[in-house]
């Protein structure tokens, strides 16, 4: 019976690419998909490639990543319409300008330079923004990118590398089994066997890792999109505002695509919808911010399932029970960006059992003190600039 390197539970971008960097790296791998690859979060979300904003714990991963995004066409053979627009995030206040000042240099300490614009300086640069704004940040190197695109195309590069890709392959259980697991897919008789396991099931992670006890409370999001006819090529970098609110950004063909507030979704079907409400209060808050959108037709709104944890950052590392797991999810809106670097560092966990990226805050023992990590709370290990007023700049595409 074959007994893989490693078996990954779930097909989307981080699963994609934890196949693909491992059997670059010469491993056997099985990823196992219920659906098809990239046909859930990874594939439906805004498209939005940002580093700026990201919480401390996760900028390392985040800085990682970004390198990734950059070499894709020769990694995976496309570049998945990514484009450096850059990300203006736009403060209302004086006082989100002054978090602005402290955030870039927090930012800057990681390696990622943000230039701040005054409020004149933004009308200039920027005329078809709305007035009332107090200034922003710009983040050069970030952008957006077709989500529709990468998932499948890690798959297909990990295919292509040796992996054994399957979809439509639901794993109903998995557990221990001598020095490896063994996993429960669909209605076969023998279980799938591989010395390691990956858990990168999205909104259903925490119910996998719970097999093995490892478990933690995982809620779950709808972002609620929407997006305009094509309109011709006005915009420059991809947009949000401080502690989350609106996001726009505008793609190649012309259209605007921008999310604020949630839908609802439903895990247990794996269905989720946007709201007809929240998506009137969206238009209202992009018009504000781009007024020559009130021209615009609306022509399509839509959500989808994304895992999110209390803290508001993803749940990252090797399991605190198991020797051999290794869970990467609950990703709280994050892990488009994200996604290339998480493969690329689970690989290197699952091999070498260690990894250069610092991702030691996303830990899953932060929701299980007792554990592993003597009563230290997740922020303790942030740092002092930890806390709701980090996550609420955290949130957003
Ligand atoms: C509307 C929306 C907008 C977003 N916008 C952005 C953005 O602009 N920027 C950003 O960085 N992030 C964004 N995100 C978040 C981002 O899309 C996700 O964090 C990321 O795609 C998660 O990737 P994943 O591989 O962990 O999960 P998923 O893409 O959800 O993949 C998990 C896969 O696991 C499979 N699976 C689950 N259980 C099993 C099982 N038992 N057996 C087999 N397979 C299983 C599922 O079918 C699924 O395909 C957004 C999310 C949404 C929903």
């Amino acid at each position: 019976m074959t007994v893989f390197d490693a078996a990954i539970i779930g097909g989307g971008l981080a699963g994609c690419s934890a196949a693909l960097h491992l059997s670059l790296r010469g491993a056997s791998v099985v990823l196992l998909e219920r659906g098809l690859c990239g046909a859930q979060a990874s594939g439906v979300n805004y498209g939005g490639v940002r580093q700026q904003g990201r919480h401390p714990a996760e900028l390392p991963l985040s800085r990682r990543s970004r390198e990734i995004w950059g070499r894709m066409p020769a990694l995976i053979g496309t570049d998945c319409e990514f484009a450096m627009t850059g990300h203006l995030k736009l403060a209302l206040t004086d006082r989100q300008m002054t978090e602005l000042v402290t955030y870039r240099d927090t930012a800057e300490a990681f390696g990622l330079a943000l230039e701040l614009i005054s409020r004149d300086a933004l009308q200039r640069r920027y005329p078809y923004l709305g007035g009332g704004l107090a200034g922003g940040s710009l983040c050069a190197e970030d952008g957006q990118a077709n989500p529709r695109l990468v998932a499948p195309a890690f798959a297909r590069a990990a295919r292509r590398a040796g992996a054994d890709i399957r979809e439509n392959a639901e794993v109903s259980g998995a557990w221990p089994d001598g020095d490896g697991f063994g996993l429960r897919v669909g209605g076969a008789a023998e279980p799938v066997r591989a010395l390691r396991l990956i858990n990168v099931a999205g909104a259903w992670g925490a119910k996998v890792a719970s097999w093995f006890g490892d478990a933690v409370d995982e809620g779950v999001i709808a972002p609620n999109m929407c997006v305009t006819e094509p309109l011709p090529v006005f915009m420059g970098p991809n947009l949000g505002v401080c502690g989350g609110g609106i996001y726009l950004r505008q793609v190649p063909h012309g259209s605007v695509i921008f999310g604020a507030g949630l839908g609802v979704a439903d895990r247990d079907r794996s269905r989720a919808r946007p709201l007809g409400e929240v998506t009137c209060e969206a238009a209202r808050l992009a018009i504000d911010m781009v007024p020559r959108l009130a021209q615009a037709l609306l022509v399509r709104t839509w959500t989808g399932i994304e895992g999110c944890m209390p803290d508001g950052l993803p749940v990252m590392g090797p399991s605190p029970s198991t020797p051999g797991l290794f869970h990467a999810f609950g990703f709280s809106g994050h892990g488009f960006q994200l996604g290339p670097g998480v493969g690329a560092v689970l690989a290197e966990l699952a091999l070498d059992g260690t990894t250069p990226t610092p991702i030691d805050g996303l830990s899953i023992s932060r929701f299980h003190p007792a554990r592993s990590d003597q009563g230290r709370s997740p922020m303790a290990r942030s740092g002092p600039d930890g806390g709701m007023q980090d996550r609420q700049d955290n949130q957003g595409n």
